[in-house]
This record gives C-alpha cells, structure tokens and sequence, in this order.
C-alpha cells in the first residue's frame, strides 16, 4: 500500500471510486481544482447545499443540548422550518439515550487509514449501537440503493472495530449495530440496516479487496466510467470530454456536505482512534 501514504480514506472516497474511477483519480490522486461547475441552475443547488448544512447545524445543536426554543429562533426559510418541524418528533425521543453528534472515528483497514463522521451515533440503555444519517435530497433514495452505499457498509464495519474503545466494558459487537438513513422531505419513512458479524466478515474482505484493486490502478491506470449518466452531474467532465451540458442533481447538497465534512486532516479526527 505504499501509494496511500499519507491518504486516509472516507466514505465519500470510496463512494467517488466505485461510480468512477478517473473521477477518484482526479480529485484525491491528482487534486484537481473543479474546473466546471458540478451542476445547473446553480443558484438553487447553492441554496439546497446552504439549507442542508444548516439542516446538519441545528440537529447537531440539539443533540449538544441547547434548548429546542434557542434553536428555532435561528431558522429564517420557510422550508428548513419545516424539516425542522419533520425532525423534532423523530429527534427528541433519542435525547433520552447517550448521543453523540458529529460522532469521529479514525481506524485501519488493511493497513490503511478510515476516517469516517457520524451525524449521530446513539447508544441504548440495552447497549444498541445506532448510526444516524440525516438526508437533505429533494427524492429519496430506494432502499437497495442505501444499500449498496459504501456509508452503509462502512460506518458499521468501523463502529465494530472501535467498540471496545468507546464502551470498554460493553463494546459494540457487529450485531448489536444498526445504521438509520432519516430524510428531512420523508421524515416517516426512515430505513434501517441491522449490521451482523456474518456482514462484518464479508465487508472485511470487500474493503480489503477494494483497497488491493486501487493499489493496483497506479499501475494500470484508472478508468473512465461508462455509465455516461454519471458524467451528467460531476465536476470534471471537462478533462474526460463527456460534454460541457450540465444536469440537475437532487444529492448534490447531502455531497457537498459530507465533502465539507470529511475534508479534514487525518491528524484532526481525535475523538477516537483505533
Ligand atoms: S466526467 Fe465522467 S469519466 Fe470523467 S471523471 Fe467525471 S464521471 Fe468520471
């Protein structure tokens, strides 16, 4: 693994790998600057990127403990009022367990540095581990496509490996985790994945199989995607010659708020390490 020193890898990476592998290259190898806007009208994208932020703000206020009543004063748009109004009933009941917002988790694969950031993690009194994710997007996303997410499979992996660290004497084991995706324009539609340590085992051997592939790609280079629809909404179709039309993407708040804060120095996640 001699090509990641120095590299640590998210969700948001691996994510960006596996839809495209020149577009990894680009921004993580390379570190291209965006030479093209990522997607049009570019006004309203900036307002749901704004929106979505303050959305992760105020949750992350809440579960800090500043009063419900503070935090509303502060809301000033009509529609982030009313996520705010979709979150509360869904929120409030969490407080009752050990929570922890913008939960930070740095650990090894392979020999490799993860960092991931949860929205949420909440622990039960009966020792249930939950990973919260708070979605912004104007449509949801099916629940095989949760799925298939590297968050989805990440996080929990993660979460295992650091349980005797952040309750020694109860650690979290692979199936006393869940991950909960909540969508702020769904709010009674949350989905749930129970982790198990029989998925533990096989996203043990996918990371480590993926983490080989990209070591691999440094020699035989890396690819362009053919899914051309991908291309559509991302930055650098000006470099791959996939057109200069931009689209319309309904997920770009939710990434440009896990780019946002997942772009931190290895060296800043301190919380806990493993
Ligand atoms: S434009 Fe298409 S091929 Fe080029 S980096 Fe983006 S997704 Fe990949």
């Amino acid at each position: 693994m001699k090509h990641f020193l120095n590299f640590s890898f998210s969700q948001m990476k691996l994510q960006d790998y596996i839809e495209c592998e020149r577009r990894f290259e680009l921004k993580y190898i390379l570190q291209q600057a965006w030479p093209a806007l990522r997607s049009e009208p570019v006004i309203l994208i900036e307002k749901q990127m704004q929106l979505g932020k303050q959305f992760h703000l105020l949750a992350q206020q809440l579960f800090s403990g500043i009063p419900e009543s503070d935090i509303a004063q502060q809301i000033d748009d009509i529609n982030l009022l009313e996520w705010w109004q979709n979150f509360l009933p869904f929120a409030l009941p969490l407080t009752k367990n050990d929570h922890y917002p913008e939960y930070k988790l740095s650990g090894r694969i392979n020999n490799s540095p993860f960092i991931a950031v949860f929205d949420l993690l909440v622990i039960t009194k009966e020792n249930q581990f939950i990973i919260y994710d708070w979605k912004t997007s104007q449509k949801k996303q099916t629940r095989s496509e949760l799925k298939e997410k590297i968050q989805s499979r990440l996080y929990p992996l993660l979460l295992a490996q650091a349980g005797k660290y952040i309750r020694r004497d109860a650690p979290a084991q692979p199936d006393s985790i869940e991950m909960v995706y909540w969508f702020t324009n769904y709010p009674n539609e949350p989905e749930t994945f129970q982790y198990s340590e029989n998925q533990y085992e096989i996203d043990i051997e996918y990371f480590t199989n993926l983490l080989n592939e990209i070591s691999h790609k440094f020699e035989s280079g890396f690819e362009k995607t053919e899914n051309l629809r991908r291309c559509k909404f991302c930055q650098y179709r000006s470099y791959c010659e996939r057109g200069d039309q931009a689209g319309l993407s309904e997920a770009v708040n939710e990434e440009l708020w896990a780019e946002q804060i997942e772009n931190l120095d290895i060296m800043q996640i301190g919380e806990i390490e493993f």
